[in-house]
C-alpha cells in the first residue's frame, strides 16, 4: 500500500500514515462520539448479514480531542462467513476512514487474534459487534485492542 500515497506531494501524509501503522495517534482523542445513525445502521447490517459477518470500515474526524463517527463506508463483497476483516485489510486505504467495523455471529465480541493484527495494522478505532445485535452488545477498540468507551450521539 506504501507506493500508493504520494509522500513527495504531501510531506505529512507518509509520517501520518506511519503513524496508523504503529498505532500511536491513540493519544489524539479521549472522547468518541459515534453517530446514532451509524449504530442504527451497523446494527440493521449485522442482523441482515446474519448468520455472516459484515465488515465495513468506519469514517471520522478528531476534532478537539473528540473522534467523531460520521460515516460507514461498505466494500463490494465483503460478506462472508471466513472472515471479513481479513479481505478488509487486503484493500487499499480510503481516504477519511480511520478504523473498522465488523460483526461477530455469536455471542462474543472480542477480537479474535486475526482482528488484533488487523487492528493493529489499520486506523485507530475500531467497532465489533455481536448478537443480539443491538447497542449493547457493540464493543470498541483501539488499535491496541484495548477496549474503549464511546458515546452515541
Ligand atoms: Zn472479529
Amino acid at each position: 500500500m506504501a507506493d500508493r500515497i504520494p509522500a513527495e506531494d504531501n510531506p505529512g501524509i507518509l509520517d501520518k500514515f506511519i503513524g496508523y501503522l504503529l498505532g500511536n495517534d491513540k493519544r489524539d482523542f479521549q472522547e468518541v462520539h459515534i453517530d446514532a445513525g451509524i449504530i442504527d445502521e451497523i446494527i440493521s447490517i449485522a442482523r441482515e448479514s446474519h448468520p455472516n459477518e459484515f465488515a465495513a470500515l468506519l469514517e471520522g474526524k478528531i476534532k478537539v480531542n473528540t473522534l467523531k463517527i460520521q460515516g460507514l463506508v461498505f466494500l463490494p463483497g465483503e460478506t462472508s462467513n471466513q472472515g471479513a476483516v481479513m479481505q478488509t485489510f487486503m484493500k487499499p486505504l480510503i481516504t477519511g476512514t480511520i478504523g473498522s467495523v465488523h460483526s461477530h455471529p455469536g455471542y462474543n465480541a472480542s477480537p479474535s487474534k486475526a482482528d488484533l493484527y488487523f487492528f493493529s495494522k489499520n486506523g485507530l478505532f475500531h467497532l465489533i459487534i455481536a448478537e443480539p445485535y443491538d447497542e449493547h452488545s457493540i464493543r470498541a477498540y483501539d488499535s491496541m485492542g484495548a477496549e474503549i468507551r464511546f458515546k452515541i450521539i
